[in-house]
C-alpha cells in the first residue's frame, strides 16, 4: 500500500490553518492551498494568507520546495442564503443555539466538496482541514463523525481515495501551539503569532502576546487563552 502524497489544505490565514499548513508540509510530497471568498471574509484575513505563504517560503527553504499552488474560489452564492430576508426567521433560530448569525447550514461540507473537486484536478489524494471538536463543537459540519462520512461521500462520489487529515480534531488552542512548536520551532510560533489571523472582527487593532486583533470577539478570546496556557506549561 503506497502512502499518499499530495495534499490540498483548506488554508485561511489563521492559526488553526497554518498550523495545518505545517503538518501538510511536514508529511506530505507536494502542497497545495485554497481558500474560499463569499464576500464576507475581510480583506485582512485575505492578505494575511498571502503573508503567511511568503513568510514560510522565506522562512523555512526545506518546505518551499514542496509548497506549491495557491488557489482562491470566489463562492458568492454564500452570501445570497447567509442573511437575506428569505432566511431570516431561520438565522435567528440558528442564533438562538449560539451560532452566528452568519452561520451558513453545512457551509463546511460545500466547502470539502468543493475542495476535493479541485484536488481531484490538480492530482491531489489529501484534504487538510483544522476543523476541531475541542473548541468549536457548536458546529455540526466540522465534528470528527461528519468529516468521515464526507470522506467517504467524496472518495465514492469520485471514485478515488481521497483522505480527509485533521490534525487538530482532539486538541485544544494551547495543544495547537505546542503542535505548531514541534513542527517549526520558535519561528513558526513566531511566524504563526505575527502573520496570522484570526479576529471574527477583521482587526488588526495592537499587537498583544499572542498577535493582532480586537482582543475581545470569541476568536480572539480563545486564541489569548491558548496562548496563556501555552505559554504557562
Ligand atoms: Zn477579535
Amino acid at each position: 500500500m503506497s502512502l499518499p502524497r499530495n495534499a490540498l489544505v483548506l488554508f485561511s490565514g489563521g492559526q488553526d490553518s497554518t498550523t495545518c499548513l505545517a503538518h501538510a508540509l511536514a508529511r506530505y510530497a507536494r502542497v497545495e492551498t485554497i481558500a474560499f471568498d463569499y464576500g464576507q471574509r475581510h480583506r485582512v484575513e485575505l492578505d494575511a494568507r498571502l503573508q503567511v505563504l511568503r513568510e514560510l517560503r522565506a522562512q523555512f527553504p526545506q518546505w518551499a520546495a514542496r509548497l506549491g499552488d495557491d488557489h482562491l474560489l470566489a463562492v458568492p452564492v454564500l452570501g445570497e442564503i447567509s442573511e437575506t430576508a428569505l432566511t431570516r426567521d431561520i438565522a435567528l433560530q440558528m442564533q438562538g443555539a449560539g451560532l452566528p448569525n452568519t452561520f451558513v447550514p453545512g457551509r463546511n461540507l460545500l466547502f470539502l466538496t468543493l475542495a476535493a473537486a479541485l484536488a481531484f484536478r490538480r492530482g491531489l489524494d489529501v484534504l487538510v482541514t483544522g476543523v476541531c471538536e475541542t473548541d468549536f463543537s457548536g458546529y455540526p459540519d466540522c465534528r470528527d463523525d461528519t468529516i468521515k462520512a464526507m470522506q467517504i461521500a467524496l472518495s465514492l462520489g469520485m471514485d478515488r481515495r481521497i483522505l480527509i487529515d485533521t490534525p487538530l480534531m482532539w486538541i485544544d488552542k494551547a495543544e495547537t501551539w505546542r503542535l505548531a512548536e514541534s513542527l517549526g520551532g520558535r519561528p513558526l510560533v513566531d511566524l504563526i503569532v505575527e502573520h496570522t489571523h484570526t479576529c471574527y472582527l477583521g482587526e488588526r487593532g495592537a499587537r498583544q502576546a499572542w498577535g493582532y486583533g480586537c482582543g475581545t470577539c470569541p476568536a480572539c478570546a480563545l486564541r489569548a487563552k491558548g496562548w496563556e496556557r501555552y505559554c504557562g506549561g
